[in-house]
């Protein structure tokens, strides 16, 4: 960190999450700076997949993702792309026949998902990744950690904005502040650099697009323009693989693939590898075999050879939507591509070489090398953390409202109170009179959105002012007041000028939940998480050491004596014995943290025993 920080030592309890559609990460600011926490696992993100097994247990992580094949029904992912949506909405409605899960609607217009037999809310299964990603860091600290800085898209509206922080509230995170991702991205990037520039945050990831133009100088990290989609993402990439796999396979077979959750599940997993491996190959093979049974012990296999160029055919059009929403980003923020310094590419899409080359090509400058495209927004959200908990000053985060906010009138109309692009915290004021002659009362419906037609933004929620005075319309006056906090959440109340008689609302139940439920759910799932964690991921990685053990002692005694024979063999064999030891003393103290870290060195040990009896023992 800069010279700025004062009292680092205090810093251990806060932590920047970036609670993402694919993959989740948590980073914290110590002495040397922004660092990201390792899962459980050792790996510096974590899929934000939640799993119930067979027998009940709780998964997250890597443990869910790794099940997903086998257990389709109880294995979610992706719940960030319905978060704070509402169930009517044709986002959620064209989820349905996309995801392997049950989805069904919540007692308020919320979207519910089955897992284990049970429904939970969108924000639940959110704070289950929350949590995990808590305690990963609460062991990796030592110490406990209450607060957080969560990161999310910058295209989020209120609702999903609310439902994300509701989601921390269950998980028992304080949520400092919510804040968007290319924000974050900014700040990580220029964070204590006393840079002076314009620069582009382009943010493709699993769900969301996201861009945003900001303005770095003199500490003041200002958002100029934002734009964005949420449902554009690698998702959708893997999509068109999969609907070219299947459409495929019915044409040589007549079978649609769709019918089945688990051949559907097995395509989804093929396909994201193989975009992946797209990214650094040529050409990829697909192979899945068995996908398809015909009874009676035949079954049907499916191969396929993908090529990078047929890859840029099938996403295309997806890869130009983005560049749409670059332009029009610029535009609001009054900029041609020439003022842009610095393009930083963040989300794991970006590592597709057509996603860089048509960046390159639309802004005319190679993408900025140096920042981690999926660690960037952890970093910056835990420096966000830091500077909020320390109350420095040095650094200022300007950021923007992604939606015009206002009021349906008379109508259907949408009469915006305040637009899109205005700093926040911010607040407006509007007056508005009634519109028949002795109404008693007025509907304040709260809208987010960019179209004129009221009903087609998003409806934030509504509330009534009433006993208001018989008289002629128009002459009755009320004064409608919106309130943005720093976080993006709104805040409107509505008042008679006359008689002052005043009605507010903090646009909350619209997150899917009320607060009675989210408390519920938090005392709920704190009993519940504290007993899976031990009970789950803790066991998991101590069977999976054991079986590395076990395996290990049954090839030893017969790589011995040829490892002795050998050049390497001392050191090699001392190298083994340590890490035995090391493993067999962590099984001992129970540390499950020592027993991940050992799981690669084990691995490593027990593949060079298996090369030294393939290689020198015949
Ligand atoms: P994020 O939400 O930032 O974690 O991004 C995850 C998305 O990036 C997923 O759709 C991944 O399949 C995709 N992704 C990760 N690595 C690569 C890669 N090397 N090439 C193409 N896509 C990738």
């Amino acid at each position: 960190m800069g010279p700025s920080g004062p009292d680092v030592g205090n810093m251990g309890k806060v932590i920047g999450i970036d609670l993402g559609t694919t993959n989740s990460c948590v980073a914290i600011v110590d002495h040397d700076g922004p660092r990201v926490i390792p899962s459980r696992t050792g790996q510096h993100t974590m899929p934000s997949v939640v799993a119930i097994t067979e027998s009940g247990k709780q998964l997250v992580g890597h443990l869910a993702k790794r099940q997903a094949i086998t257990n389709p029904r109880n294995t979610i992912y992706g719940a960030k792309r319905l978060i704070g949506r509402r169930w009517d909405s044709r986002d959620v409605q064209k989820s349905i026949s996309l995801v392997s899960f049950d989805m069904s609607k919540g007692p308020h217009d919320d979207v519910r998902l089955s897992m284990g037999g049970k429904e939970y809310a969108i924000p639940e299964i959110s704070s289950l990744v929350l949590h995990e990603m808590r305690v990963v860091a609460e062991e990796n600290l030592g110490e406990s950690v209450g607060q957080a800085v969560i990161t999310v898209p910058a295209y989020f509206n209120d609702n999903q904005r609310q439902a994300t922080k509701d989601a921390g509230r269950i998980a028992g995170l304080d949520v400092l502040r919510i804040i968007n991702e290319p924000t974050a991205a900014a700040l990580a990037y220029g964070y204590g650099k006393g840079l002076e520039q314009k620069v582009a945050i382009y943010d493709l990831g699993g769900g969301t697009f996201d861009i945003s133009i900001l303005e770095i100088g003199q500490g003041v990290f200002e958002v100029l323009s934002t734009g964005g989609d949420t449902f554009l993402g690698g998702e959708d990439f893997d999509e068109r693989i999969i609907a070219w796999l299947i459409e495929d396979f019915q044409g040589q077979h007549g079978i649609d693939l769709r019918q089945d959750k688990m051949a559907v599940q097995r395509l989804r997993d093929a396909a994201e590898k193989a975009k992946i491996e797209l990214s650094s190959l040529n050409e990829v093979d697909i192979n899945l075999p068995f996908i398809f049974s015909k009874g009676k012990g035949e079954a049907l296999h499916l191969q396929k050879q993908l090529t990078r160029a047929a890859l840029d055919g099938l996403v295309g059009d997806l890869i130009e939507r983005t560049v749409a929403i670059c332009e029009q980003a610029l535009d609001d923020a009054g900029m041609k591509k020439s003022d842009i310094a610095a393009v930083i590419l963040v989300g794991g899409m970006t590592r597709m070489p057509r996603v860089q080359r048509t960046v390159n090509d639309f802004f005319g400058i190679p993408p900025s090398k140096g920042v981690h495209p999926d660690e960037v927004v952890a970093c910056g959200a835990a420096i966000q953390a830091h500077l909020l908990s320390t109350g420095s000053i040095d650094t200022l985060l300007l950021d923007v409202t992604p939606h015009h906010l206002g009021i349906m009138v008379a109508g259907g109309l949408f009469d915006v109170i305040i637009h899109k692009d205005t700093t926040i915290p911010t607040s407006a004021t509007k007056v508005f009179t009634t519109v028949r002659d002795g109404q008693p009362q007025v509907r304040i419906m709260v809208l987010q959105g960019e179209s004129s037609q009221a009903e087609e933004n998003e409806l934030l929620g509504e509330f009534v002012l009433d006993g208001l005075r018989a008289a002629p319309r128009g002459e009755v006056r009320v004064e409608v007041t919106f309130d943005i906090t720093a976080d993006g959440i709104v805040g409107v109340s509505a008042k008679d000028v006359e008689t002052g008689r005043e009605q507010t609302i903090m646009v909350t139940a619209s997150s899917g939940l009320t607060e009675d439920e989210i408390r519920e759910m938090a005392a709920r799932n704190q009993d519940f998480l504290v007993k899976s964690d031990s009970a789950g991921g803790n066991d998991e990685v101590r069977q999976k050491v054991q079986n590395l053990l076990n395996e290990i002692d049954k090839f030893l005694p017969q790589a011995r004596p040829i490892i002795d024979g050998t050049d390497f063999g001392v050191d090699a064999l001392n190298k083994a014995e340590q890490t035995l030891e090391r493993a067999r003393h962590a099984m001992l103290q129970k540390d499950t943290k020592e027993l991940s870290d050992c799981i690669k060195p084990l691995e490593r040990t027990l593949s060079l025993l298996n090369n030294v009896i393939q290689k020198l023992g015949g």
